[in-house]
């Protein structure tokens, strides 16, 4: 290995996940020199490839919803700006309510979201059972419903955030992680790889469910934890769905699942399990698929003809208060946060590129400072998200 730093970046971005990539592009369209590092071989292979592809605005804190609303706009336009397809589908998000309890949850958000400037309203049960026939009506009160949300394909639209940066100048250097932090004078200098030494005034941790580790090289404790999900993908079938269904009931062993029929026929679902599954294993396992499919098949009965085709497991990057950690880090000038972004990286991570592009040219706009605010690094993690 070279011990004397054989490159020169402006900006050096640890992962080339659904954060780091986008980060790169918008960092390299302003003319800044941006390495991106990853131990895997290509983008996307940590957690962004385990996504089911949901992007919505719909949340509950100005943060995420602005971010989000930013991303719904590149990615909706994504195909005819830059002439890749990333089967972006404009189905909508429906938060469904069978009980009082959720009913309420719902409908107390939506002054916010609507403030935030969200195309976002609630239905009463036959204006929902138009959207989505298919429901279940039975005790069924109506849900949200924000038609601007979509999905896409997490491993199309990260190849082509990774081709458009390379386009731009971008370097990714692959199967190479970083082993060491390396700070002058108590600010950020550089970098140490498995092969090399590289140098930067600026860093930016973007590596998902291991940015505890990233921390760990120069002594910080940053509050990420992996925790397991479980999804699955059917056969591709005729179009009968559109929005992404999310059901927040919680029942023994889960709290919430969503599904949606991707643009290309297939139904992709989730569950959140109940107690969470912490840590770094990703094996799949016996129990998700019959818990999963008894809620699927009882909130819309027509699925149970669809048949599954393959389940896998990957990791959220979670936080303590369900919001992503992102700004500055205090005490270390040079080091970027840009991790936690819990079951959300997808939609929040072009957002956030910018976000992280104005922070590093310094060029904040109005509501940046705000947005920051409650991604802080330094922040007290006491509240907790609604819609996680
Ligand atoms: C089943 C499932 C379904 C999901 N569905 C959705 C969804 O519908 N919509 C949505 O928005 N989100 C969804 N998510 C969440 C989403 O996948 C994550 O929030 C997101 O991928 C996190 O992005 P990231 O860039 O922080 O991490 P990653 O995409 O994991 O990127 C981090 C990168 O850092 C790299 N790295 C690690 N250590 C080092 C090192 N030492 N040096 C250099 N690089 C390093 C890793 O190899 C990795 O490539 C889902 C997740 C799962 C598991």
């Amino acid at each position: 290995m070279s011990e004397a730093p054989h490159s020169i970046y402006d900006v050096i971005i640890i992962g080339a996940g659904s954060v780091g990539t986008p980060a790169a592009f918008f960092l390299t369209k302003t003319g800044l020199k941006v390495l991106v590092l990853d131990p895997y071989a290509s983008v996307g292979q940590g957690s962004n490839k385990r996504a089911i592809g949901g992007i919505r605005a719909t949340h509950s804190d100005p943060a995420k919803i602005r971010l989000c609303l930013r991303s719904l706009e590149l990615f909706s336009t994504w195909q005819v700006t830059y002439g890749e397809d990333i089967e972006w589908y404009k189905g909508g998000y429906c938060f469904v309510a069978y009980r009082e309890k959720e009913e309420q949850t719902l409908k107390k958000l939506l002054a916010i979201q609507k403030t935030l400037g969200l195309n976002i309203n609630w239905l009463d049960k036959n204006q929902l059972l138009e959207v989505v026939p298919d429901l279940h009506s039975d005790g069924l009160i109506g849900g949200t419903f924000s038609p601007d949300d979509g999905s896409i394909s997490p491993l199309l639209a990260i190849h082509s955030f990774y081709n458009q940066a390379v386009k731009s100048g971008a370097q990714f250097n692959f199967d190479e992680p970083v082993t060491e932090i390396i700070l002058s004078h108590g600010k950020i200098s550089g970098v140490k790889t498995n092969k090399a030494v590289y140098s930067a005034g600026v860093m930016i941790n973007a590596a998902g469910p291991w940015a505890n580790q990233i921390g760990k090289l120069v002594g910080l404790d940053i509050p990420v934890f992996p925790e397991s999900h479980e999804a699955a993908i059917t056969e591709s079938v005729a179009r009968f769905l559109h929005p992404m269904i999310v059901d927040t009931r919680p029942i023994e062993g889960s709290t919430s699942y969503y599904f949606y029929q991707h643009l290309t026929g297939q139904v992709l679902f989730c569950i959140t399990p109940n107690p969470p599954i912490p840590g770094f294993d990703t094996r799949e396992t016996s129990s998700f698929l019959p818990a999963v499919a008894r809620r699927m098949v009882e909130i819309m009965p027509r699925l149970k003809n669809v048949r599954v085709r393959r389940t896998w497991r990957g990791l959220y990057p979670m936080t303590p208060d369900g919001s992503p950690i992102v700004g500055w880090v205090d005490g270390i000038p040079g080091f970027l946060s840009a991790v936690g972004m819990c079951g959300q990286g997808l939609m929040l991570g072009p957002g956030i590129g910018e976000l992280l592009t104005r922070l590093v040219r310094q060029e904040l706009v109005a509501d940046d400072q705000d947005t920051l605010s409650f991604l802080s690094p330094s922040r007290q993690f006491a509240s907790e998200e609604m819609l996680k």
